[in-house]
């Protein structure tokens, strides 16, 4: 029987969508049911709901915003009719983790949510106004629909506070800094921070003892320098536009190249669009932002598919490189993300260039997929592992350790 004290709901709020799993925390931490709904306030919107036994829900509701999306959710979870019922009443639920994309310099770390902290996550909206106000809309919708039950703010940049200035400063002027927050922030930061903890886990070492680079590769891709737990450098930016190459998004770039677009008539609203949406894997190959499709076009000899492949490898190539440095060596290269879960061809290709490291790929090792692994040889000073990353048990985590549970 559950207790009620373990039970943790964990949303993700966007604009127009609302991501939810819910645990039970303890020693198994076992995801009962997690679901989505899309298209909140738009047209069609859509609705799905799936349990750990593999029951499933499915509707296409007329929900108008978050509230209703949420008290929506909540009600399939405790309505015996809806098949996915997995809570007795809302009253099981003891606390609500909320990823927010942005915590600035405001938060370096989660923080349970009072009328002080949504001020202070409201300020951070200028630094991202797309996430933040959505995050706020997730966590008024829970003060409503779970009154008395806490809810706790899990920051994606607030694991890269321990960055030193020299990593997060930007060459501007330092006033810049001062007076509009110009710096690099980091993002990924819970997923970066969950397979560090795993790995460390895995490799039955403390966290204390090792310097590991872990690379996130979904859609977004970003990097990160971590020496024993802390964060020394990452590759995302004041924004999750720079650094590695992503699906749509075009990473490192000279900066001199927006000014330059700008001086050929472009707005800000289109570079904007151009630089996040239409780059990347995309802007690249022209066909698709999907690392699948990438390499099933690379293997058919598309010239563009296989230039956006090199790029993509070569960025990576390029950061674990400076990163090993900037570690003064390191114990392991950690694969994460859609990418870096399942795809031995991108492995082999990043790792084939890194042997000089003292990495070397065992191929036959190399071929899980989704599952924890070593993936280099004996031989090799330096680790390649793949590592499944999961944010939502991080939050889940996080949401029981700030309320010291
Ligand atoms: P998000 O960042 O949206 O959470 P994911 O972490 O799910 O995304 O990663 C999506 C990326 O993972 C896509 O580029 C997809 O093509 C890629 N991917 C998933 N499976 C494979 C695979 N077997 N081989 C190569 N790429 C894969």
């Amino acid at each position: 029987m559950r207790t009620k004290s373990s039970i943790i709901l964990v949303l993700n709020s966007g604009s127009s969508s609302l991501k939810f799993q819910l645990f039970q925390m303890g020693q198994e931490e076992q995801m009962l049911a997690k679901g989505l709904l899309e298209r909140i306030g738009l047209k069609d919107p859509i609705m799905s709901i799936k349990c750990s036994d593999g029951r499933e829900f499915k509707d296409k509701p007329a929900i108008k915003n978050h509230d209703e999306a949420l008290a929506l959710v909540c009600e399939k979870l405790v309505d015996p009719k809806s098949g996915v019922a997995v809570l007795q009443s809302l009253g099981d639920v003891h606390a609500v983790g909320h990823r927010v994309v942005h915590g600035a310099e405001e938060f370096r770390d989660s923080a349970v949510v009072t009328a002080e902290i949504k001020a202070s996550i409201a300020k951070c909206i200028p630094l991202a106004p797309l996430h933040n106000p959505a995050n706020l809309m997730g966590i008024e919708a829970c003060e409503k629909e779970f009154p008395g039950v806490p809810n706790v703010a899990v920051f994606d940049t607030a694991f890269h506070h321990s960055m030193p200035p020299s990593s997060y400063l930007y060459a501007v002027p330092y006033e810049y800094y001062k007076k509009y927050g110009i710096r690099k922030y980091g993002f990924h930061g819970t997923s970066h921070k969950y397979v560090a903890e795993s790995a460390a886990k895995y490799l039955r070492h403390s966290l204390a003892d090792l310097r590991l680079i872990t690379c996130h590769l979904g859609n977004g891709c970003s990097v990160c320098a971590i020496d024993r737990g802390k964060v020394v450098d990452t590759s995302m930016g004041m924004t999750p536009l720079p650094g590695l190459v992503m699906g749509t998004r075009c990473g490192d770039i000279d900066p001199a190249v927006i000014i330059y677009l700008m001086r050929q008539g472009m707005k800000a609203d289109e570079i904007d669009g151009l630089l996040n949406k239409k780059s990347g894997l995309l802007g690249v190959a022209g066909i698709s932002s999907d690392m699948r499709e990438i390499i099933e076009a690379t293997e058919k000899g598309h010239e563009q598919a296989s230039r956006a492949m090199q790029l993509f490898v070569q960025r990576l190539v390029f950061y674990i490189g400076s990163y090993h440095t900037i570690l003064h060596g390191a114990h392991a290269v950690i694969f994460t993300g859609g990418i870096g879960e399942n795809s031995a061809y991108i492995r082999s290709r990043i790792v084939e260039r890194i042997h000089r490291l003292g990495c070397h790929l065992d191929e036959s090792k190399n071929q899980v997929i989704g599952r924890p692994a070593i993936i280099s040889d004996e031989r090799s000073t330096l680790k390649a592992m793949v590592m499944p990353t999961n944010e939502e048990l991080m939050i889940a985590r996080d949401t029981m350790r700030v309320l010291g549970d």
